[in-house]
């Protein structure tokens, strides 16, 4: 897990590289309900990408196949921190011993 901060444009294959974590603390989502969903996907090993490009505020990924993005202003923060968490629950790369 871990966050980082990257131009757009090398969003893809830094997934796949699969980039480490950065030292310095992540930004935080202005959103509260959406920040809490992030942290949700940390803890539960997702990595989250911060891009900040245009309404794309970054990604989150399990490092295995699932991806969302993450909008800067979700129309409806609720539904999107929501989607965010199902995500991470359906999530079938789902590995207990990476918990904490
Ligand atoms: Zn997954």
């Amino acid at each position: 897990m871990g966050w980082r901060v990257l131009p757009a444009l090398a969003i893809g294959s830094a997934l796949r590289i699969g980039m480490d974590t950065s030292p310095a603390p992540r930004p935080r989502h202005q959103k509260k309900d959406v920040e809490k969903a992030l942290r949700y996907a940390e803890q539960r090993g997702w990595t989250i990408t911060v891009v900040h490009s245009g309404h794309l505020w970054g990604t989150a990924a399990c490092g295995r196949g699932c991806e969302m993005s993450i909008h800067s202003t979700p129309e409806n923060q609720g539904n999107h921190a929501k989607r965010l968490r199902r995500k991470v629950d359906q999530c079938p790369h789902d590995d207990r011993a990476r918990r904490r």
